[in-house]
Parts: C-alpha cells; sequence; structure tokens
C-alpha cells in the first residue's frame, strides 16, 4: 500500500526499471517552475531548472548567465533598466 502522501499529485510518478528487469513505479519530487522575467513575464533563458539540491551541483555560470539583473530580468528588459540607470546618473 502506498503511504498516504503519495497518493496526492504533489509527486510525480515515473516508471523505474530495477536491476532485475521488473518496472516499478516510484514518486519522485517534481521539477520547479522554469524562472519568469519580473518585468514582463517571459521565460527566462539561461537558467537553469531544478530542485536546489541539484542545482548546487552545478558550477554558477551554469546556473545564471554572468550578467546584471540574471536570473530576475530578461536581456531586453534589462537592457532598458540599465539605460535607464545610466540616464538618472546623468540628470
Ligand atoms: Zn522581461
Amino acid at each position: 500500500m502506498v503511504s498516504g502522501r503519495f497518493k496526492s499529485r504533489t509527486y510525480a510518478r515515473s516508471q523505474v526499471r530495477t536491476p532485475g528487469g521488473g518496472n516499478v513505479l516510484r514518486h519522485t519530487l517534481r521539477k520547479p517552475k522554469k524562472a519568469h522575467c519580473a518585468s514582463c513575464g517571459n521565460v527566462l533563458a539561461g537558467v537553469a531548472r531544478g530542485r536546489p539540491a541539484q542545482l548546487k551541483k552545478l558550477s554558477k555560470t551554469q546556473r545564471v548567465p554572468t550578467r546584471p539583473y540574471a536570473g530576475t530580468l530578461c536581456s531586453p528588459c534589462s537592457r532598458k533598466k540599465l539605460i535607464e540607470k545610466a540616464r538618472q546618473q546623468q540628470a
């Protein structure tokens, strides 16, 4: 009998082949949603997706692009933001 917490769809179900050749249903944690831009809401490119423990295994450059506002704003929005900031400093 399955444990009660596995009866809800909080956990993803996947068929796994065991070393003995049988197929077993396994309950695994779902992957989190893709990162979205804080300004326009588009899906962010180049941002890794996974559980925190999996992301820790990646190098810093594999996790997020190396640019200001990476991981929060998409590239067109961050470009606009940087231009806005530069214009505020001049005035
Ligand atoms: Zn954006």
